[in-house]
C-alpha cells in the first residue's frame, strides 16, 4: 500500500481506479502561425467568440438546474470574463500588429491577466487566473472546432489531473467519477467550490508525483483528511467499508427527518426555514421540506438589473415566490444594497467602510419613490400568499416608524386605486446591528416579528469584518457576547408576545442551532441545502437542557464556546 497527501477539497471517502486525465489544461499552448489576412483572422475570432459566448450561456442554464443559482454564476463569470472589451481588444491588436493567428493571440492576452491573476496574494482572487485560463481555453476549442474532452469513460473513476477547469468539474459525470485528485490547485478555486456542491470527493495540491500512479491502480480516497491509499491493505478497506455505512445511515436519518414534523424531543415547535436568493432555489427548498421562507434576498433582483427595476418586474417576481410557496409564510426582506452587493446604478460617494456606510434601509430611506415602489410591488404580491416584509440594517425606533409610514402609504395608494392586496401581510425587522438588539424591547412593540442577521451581527458586534479573511478567526457566532446578545432579543421580543428567528449563516452550525433552540428562538433559516440536517436537529433536541441527542441517542457534547471552524455543518 502507498499513501499520498494532498489538501482536502472536497469531504467524503470513495474508492475507485486511477484515471489519468490527458490533456491537462496547462499543456494546452496552441501553435503559433503567421497569417496572410489578419481581418479574416479576426472575423475568425469574433466567430469563435460569439460561439463560446453560446455556449456558456447554455452550461449556465445547465449547472442552473443541477446546482442552483449560486453554484452555476460561474459560468456568468465566464461569459462576463470572454465579454470583456480590454480582453477583445487585446486580442484583436495582437492578431492585427503582430499578424498571428486567433488561437496563439488569445492565449498570449489571456496569459498577461493570468500572470497578474496569479501574483495577486489573495488565494481566492488568484484561484480566478483558473477561470480566465478555463475561458481562453474554450475560445480556442470554438477556433479549432473542437470539443471538450470526454472526462470520465471509465466506471468508477478516480481523476487524476494537472489542474481541473472549473467547466471541467461541473461535467464531471457522478455516475462514473467517484472523486479526483489534481497535482496543483487550492480549496478555494471554483473546481473545488462545485466539488464539494456536487458531493464529489476532492483533494487538490497533491504535488506531481500522483502522475506516476499507474492508470487503473485501486484507490481509496479520503476527502476529508486529504489522503490517498494506493493498493489499500485490509484495514484501510474495513475502516473504508464503516465510514460508507455511516454516511448511508446519515442519509437514511436525514429522508426520516423529513417526514416528521419540527418539534424538539420535549415537544417544542421550532420551524426550520429557507434563505433564498432566486426562484430557483424555491424548488430545493420545497424538496427538502422548508416551513416557509425565512428570507428572500430581494436585492439580488436589483444586482441583476442595470436600473431600479420596476414595479411589475418586481411585482411578478414576488407574486412567482408567494404562488410557489402555496400559503407557506414567505419573508421578502427589502432590497439590502450596499457593502458588498452593489448595483452599479446606485453611484454613491467611494466609502472607507462601506460595512458602517450607505447600505440596507438607508439606501431606501435616501430613495423613498423607490423604495415606495418596492412596498407597492410587494403589497400587490400579497394577495397570492402569506407575505411577511421585513426591514434590513435598522438601528432606531425612528427608522421603524418611518418605514411603516411609508408601507402605510403605499398601501393607501394602492386601496385608492383598487387593486387587492393579501389581509395577513405581516411587518418585521431584522435583528443585525448591536443598536437594534439593544434596542430590542422598544422595537417589539413596533412590528409583527423579528429576524436576526447574525453574519452582520457578529461582525458589528466583535469588530470582524465578514469578509476579511485576515480576521476570520475573530468572527465566532458561539463568542459569548454574540451569545448573550440573542439571548437578550429573544427575551425582550417574547415579553412582548412576537415571534423571533434567525436567518444568518450561523444557524447551520450545530452548536450554535442547539444554543438558540434553548434560548427559545422560534424558527431557524438557512439555505435550502441546509434543511435536511437541522430538521434533523431540530428533531433530536431537547430545548430544555440544550442537547443534541446524535444518531446513538447519546448527548452532543454542548462545549461553552468553540471556534466556527469545530462546529461548521458542512
Ligand atoms: C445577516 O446579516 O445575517 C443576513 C441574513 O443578511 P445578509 O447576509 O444578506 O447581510
Ligand atoms: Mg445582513
Amino acid at each position: 500500500m502507498k499513501i499520498w497527501k494532498g489538501t482536502a477539497a472536497s469531504g467524503g471517502a470513495a474508492w475507485g481506479y486511477a484515471t489519468h486525465l490527458r490533456g491537462d489544461p496547462e499543456g494546452a499552448i496552441p501553435v503559433r502561425r503567421t497569417v496572410t489576412d489578419p481581418e479574416m483572422e479576426i472575423a475568425r475570432f469574433w466567430e469563435a467568440h460569439g460561439k463560446a459566448l453560446a455556449e456558456l450561456e447554455s452550461l449556465y442554464r445547465l449547472a442552473r438546474e443541477d446546482m442552483g443559482e449560486e453554484e452555476s454564476s460561474i459560468f456568468l463569470t465566464h461569459k462576463a470574463m470572454l465579454a470583456d472589451e480590454e480582453l477583445q481588444n487585446d486580442v484583436v491588436q495582437r492578431i492585427r500588429e503582430k499578424k498571428i493567428n486567433a488561437e496563439y493571440a488569445v492565449y498570449e492576452a489571456a496569459q498577461v491577466y493570468q500572470t497578474l491573476f496569479a501574483s495577486i496574494e489573495d488565494d481566492y482572487l488568484r484561484q480566478r487566473a483558473a477561470d480566465l485560463q478555463d475561458v481562453s481555453q474554450r475560445l480556442c476549442r470554438k477556433l479549432e472546432n473542437s470539443s471538450e474532452q470526454a472526462l470520465h469513460k471509465r466506471k468508477d473513476a478516480i481523476i487524476i489531473a494537472q489542474d481541473l477547469l472549473p467547466s471541467q468539474t461541473i461535467q464531471l459525470n457522478k455516475e462514473n467519477v467517484n472523486a479526483f485528485l489534481t497535482q496543483a490547485g487550492s480549496p478555494n478555486s471554483h473546481a473545488a467550490i462545485l466539488a464539494r456542491t456536487r458531493e464529489i470527493p476532492a483533494i487538490v495540491a497533491m504535488g506531481y508525483e500522483i502522475a506516476s500512479i499507474p492508470e487503473g491502480t485501486p484507490l481509496i480516497v479520503d476527502g476529508d483528511t486529504g489522503t490517498v491509499y494506493a493498493n489499500p491493505d485490509r484495514d484501510i478497506l474495513a475502516w473504508f467499508y464503516k465510514k460508507t455505512e455511516q454516511a448511508d445511515e446519515q442519509r437514511a436519518l436525514l429522508s426520516q427527518a423529513l417526514a416528521t414534523e419540527n418539534r424538539t424531543l420535549d415537544g417544542r415547535k421550532v420551524e426550520v426555514k429557507a434563505n433564498i436568493g432566486t426562484l430557483q432555489d424555491l424548488e430545493e427548498a420545497l424538496a427538502n421540506g422548508c416551513d416557509g421562507v425565512g428570507l428572500t434576498r430581494s436585492e439580488f433582483l436589483y444586482m441583476h438589473s442595470t436600473q431600479w427595476p420596476d414595479e411589475e418586474q418586481q411585482f411578478t417576481y414576488y407574486r412567482s415566490i408567494l404562488s410557489t410557496m402555496k400559503g407557506r409564510r414567505v419573508i421578502i426582506r427589502t432590497c439590502d444594497l450596499g457593502m458588498d452587493k452593489k448595483v452599479d446604478y446606485l453611484k454613491g460617494a467611494q466609502e472607507e467602510n462601506p460595512a458602517l456606510g450607505f447600505r440596507g434601509i438607508r439606501v431606501s430611506l435616501a430613495y423613498p419613490d423607490t423604495f415606495l415602489t418596492q412596498l407597492r410591488a410587494l403589497l400587490r404580491a400579497s394577495a397570492y400568499g402569506s407575505l411577511s416584509i421585513m426591514f434590513p440594517m435598522i438601528v432606531s425606533p425612528e427608522e421603524v416608524d418611518r418605514v411603516l409610514e411609508l408601507a402605510r402609504e403605499a398601501a393607501e395608494q394602492l386601496r385608492a386605486e383598487g387593486i387587492a392586496m393579501g389581509d395577513d401581510v405581516q411587518y418585521g425587522v431584522m435583528i443585525e446591528t448591536p443598536a437594534a438588539a439593544v434596542l430590542s424591547d422598544i422595537l417589539a412593540k413596533k412590528v409583527d416579528f423579528f429576524s436576526i442577521g447574525t453574519n452582520d451581527l457578529v461582525q458589528y458586534t466583535l469588530c470582524a469584518d465578514r469578509v476579511n479573511p485576515e480576521v476570520a478567526q475573530l468572527y465566532d457566532p458561539c463568542h459569548p457576547a454574540v451569545l448573550r446578545l440573542i439571548e437578550h432579543v429573544i427575551e425582550n421580543i417574547h415579553r412582548e408576545g412576537k415571534v423571533c428567528g434567525i436567518c444568518g449563516d450561523a444557524a447551520t452550525i450545530p452548536e450554535f442551532a442547539v444554543r438558540a433552540i434553548k434560548m427559545g428562538i422560534d424558527s431557524l433559516s438557512v439555505p435550502p441545502r441546509k434543511i435536511p440536517k437541522l430538521r434533523h436537529l431540530v428533531q433530536n433536541t431537547d430545548s430544555n437542557k440544550g442537547e443534541y441527542y446524535g444518531k446513538s441517542g447519546n448527548p452532543q457534547p454542548n462545549r461553552p464556546h468553540t471556534l466556527k471552524a469545530d462546529c461548521n455543518m458542512g
